[in-house]
């Protein structure tokens, strides 16, 4: 049963929203983008996109921004992160509502959202007493040599609209600290959260005090504004996030004038059932991997490669849960799938089973829903039994479908896991330690996540976050994913009387 308001008041919900989280509404109407909810297709706002002159000012803005903060002590920068996770902790409830209205996400993954932004934060604080080089041993006397850590400049900042504000958290958390300043360019469908997220960095900025103007900055806009930060060459680093269509048309671009990138890009992830695999738990595991977020993560389990053993006594218990998940409103407590982005990508997803059907598919569920008084495009999450890993299925779709093969040998398990361009995360399910040591090992998966007994999505932050292959090789997050938002200076100090030149080279002026 319902409990939200009537669709037809759902702009009537995200501007107080917007106005409780800082966002001067009057800035909502009039502009060129139109802001659809994908809970039931309504435009709730029209922004103002940034031309080129504006784009322009703000990077310039930035670049000077950064020339102050680079010389603000590292753990006084870590503080203003610090009081952003303030902000973040008391309008959690708020924001993780508007990404459930803006983005469609269910409560509880609005709310996590929330709180990946919360602990990237809290990572970030302690990073900023942290922030080591090395001393290494030098082949000559009284000589000392080290590596030191520097700010970098200007973080662009390119988000998806899958995770519409947890990216920028992920990324700015670790420039803010490492000295840069950041402008971020947020999906033009997702563009309200964003808007939010920079009025919770200002309510931050203002209880630290003296920020430079231009430390954060978002850019409204599509393709335009993002291809403006990949071509300036005041802007050291981009990081973007997105499918690998757009990776594909940047990276020549950015390589073009030799700027550092962080790509996070498309994956087509799977998991592996094995014969000792505790069913139970991989079902759960299954079920939110492929069904979550409506099958829109980056790291979605798309692929699921079965022991022939185990398959009947997996593959009806997932058919049942997938025809029976709660797919609606994501609004509703109940439900567990809300809505696609758009109608583009319910075309996609329409077009990828008819493609899986013809390569000899059989397809249980991807049927639409309809959901009274909306036009937002649900669906009912689909299995497809395949044949053989081919066609459609090495490809990305971003939505729920979820491919089955069946294996008979773990090496051939493995070789079909690593057996498609995209190399984000992978699973595999197993009691069996031989199993997972070897999916873990050098010869196993090819992907930059390889999980045991759990899901390939929902990492957490505290590890380095990234794929490799068509996933574009980034990292970002935890571990030492900060050393990519810094440039590194390699120092040689003579405090002797003589100059020893290295590998006994000699060179006597007379
Ligand atoms: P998208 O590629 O359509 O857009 C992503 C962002 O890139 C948007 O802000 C968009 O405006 C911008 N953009 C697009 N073309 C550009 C260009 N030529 N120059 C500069 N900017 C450009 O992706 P989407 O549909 O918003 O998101 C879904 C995709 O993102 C999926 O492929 C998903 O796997 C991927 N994704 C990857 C990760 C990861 O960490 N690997 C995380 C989330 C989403």
């Amino acid at each position: 049963m319902s409990h939200s308001p009537p669709l037809s008041d759902l702009a009537a919900e995200v501007v107080p929203l917007l106005s409780e989280l800082g966002v001067d509404t009057a800035g909502l109407r009039g502009g060129t983008l139109a802001v659809r909810s994908p809970i039931t297709g309504a435009q709730i706002a029209q922004l103002h996109e940034a031309d080129a002159a504006t784009t322009e000012a703000a990077i310039g803005q930035a670049r000077r921004a950064f020339e102050t903060w680079r010389q603000v002590p590292a753990p006084r920068r870590g503080e203003l992160v610090r009081l952003l996770g303030v902000e973040l902790r008391a309008a959690k409830v708020a924001l993780g509502r508007l990404v459930t209205l803006e983005a469609g996400k269910i409560r509880s993954e609005g709310q996590g959202e929330v709180q990946e932004m919360i602990d990237i934060c809290d990572f970030a604080v302690g990073l900023s007493r942290q922030l080591h080089g090395l001393t290494i041993a030098t082949e000559r006397p009284e000589h000392r040599m080290m590596e030191s850590w520097h700010p970098l400049g200007v973080t662009a900042i390119i988000t998806a609209f899958n995770f519409p504000v947890a990216v920028w958290a992920w990324n700015a958390a670790l420039a803010l600290v490492a000295g840069n300043a950041v402008v971020w360019k947020p999906s033009e469908k997702t563009p309200l959260t964003a808007l939010a997220v920079q009025a919770l960095f200002e309510r931050a900025q203002r209880r630290f005090g003296d920020t430079p103007a231009g430390l954060s900055t978002v850019l409204i806009g599509g393709r335009a504004v993002g291809e403006a930060l990949v071509d300036d060459p005041r802007v050291p680093l981009v990081s973007a996030t997105g499918s690998t269509a757009m990776g594909r048309a940047i990276a020549p671009r950015l390589a073009r004038r030799f700027a550092r990138t962080i790509l996070e890009l498309g994956g087509n992830n799977a998991a592996i059932v094995t014969p000792s695999a505790d069913l139970d738990l991989a079902l759960r595991a299954i079920a939110f991997a492929a069904m979550g977020t409506a099958g829109q993560r980056c790291t979605s389990l798309r692929r699921l490669i079965v022991h022939s053993s185990v398959r009947d006594r997996l593959l009806p218990r997932l058919i049942k849960a997938f025809a029976s998940v709660a797919v609606g409103d994501p609004r509703d407590e109940s439900t567990l799938v809300g809505p696609l982005i758009d109608a583009g990508a319910a075309a996609a997803m329409v077009r990828a089973l008819a493609a899986a059907q013809a390569a000899g598919g059989t397809v249980h569920g991807g049927e639409p829903i309809a959901v009274a008084g909306s036009d937002g495009c649900y669906v009912r999450p689909a299995i497809v039994e395949m044949p053989a890993q081919t066609g459609v299925m090495t490809e990305e779709t971003f939505a729920p479908i979820l491919y089955v093969v069946t294996y008979e040998d773990l090496a051939e398990a493995l070789a079909l896991n690593n057996a498609v361009p995209q190399g984000l995360s992978s699973s595999i399910f197993t009691t069996d330690l031989r199993e997972a040591e070897r999916f873990l090992g050098a010869t196993g998966s090819d992907c930059g996540i390889a999980n045991v007994n759990i899901g390939p999505s929902g990492a957490e932050i505290g590890g380095a976050f990234g794929g490799e292959k068509e996933t574009g090789g980034g990292r970002e997050a935890g571990s030492d994913s900060w050393k990519a938002y810094m440039r590194r200076a390699t120092n040689t100090i003579n405090y002797g009387h003589t100059l020893p030149l290295a590998q006994g080279v000699t060179f006597d002026i007379a």
